[in-house]
């Protein structure tokens, strides 16, 4: 039993490694260029990694740390990576939403975030602090209950 705790440790040790080596390794300026930009986003939820309570903040269950998927995955993006990349890798773009638990439903749609109890605590940081960053066309793809937020907090 404890054997197998161990071989299992050390392959999400292994893993852990490589999903936060940092030296970027490329043969071609293009290859470079992927690579520095997915060192960006590993520093980016490396540094939220490092900053997480351990616990998810909407459901109160424990994250567990030494697994690397759920590490990273147990980091949320308030307003999408995908749609808003001016401040996907903001530091305070982020809310600690267990990968298992919460994380989904807060991605599955607008209307799910916002019935979710982390809901003011996201709103406020969107409106106060990202939406700002954005550039016209982001801006152009939020969704209403934000931009009514936005009217309410010129
Ligand atoms: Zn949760």
């Amino acid at each position: 039993m404890i054997k197998k705790k161990k071989v299992r440790d050390r392959a999400i040790h292994r893993l852990w490694m490589q999903g936060t080596d940092l030296q970027p390794v490329a043969k071609t300026p293009i290859d470079n260029q992927r690579v520095m930009g997915d060192t960006e986003r590993q520093l980016w939820y490396k540094a939220r990694i490092k900053e997480a309570s351990g616990r998810c903040v909407e459901c109160n269950q424990r994250i567990n740390y030494r697994d690397p998927a759920s590490a990273y995955g147990s980091q949320a993006h308030l307003l999408p990576k995908e749609l808003f990349p001016s401040v996907a890798l903001h530091p305070l773009n982020n809310v600690e939403l267990g990968r298992w638990c919460c994380h989904g439903q807060y991605d599955s749609s607008w209307l799910n975030a916002s019935r979710m109890k982390v809901w003011p605590h996201a709103l406020d940081v969107i409106v106060h602090e990202l939406v700002p960053l954005l550039t016209r066309k982001e801006k152009s793809k939020l969704p209403d209950i934000i931009l009514n937020s936005l009217s309410e907090n010129p």
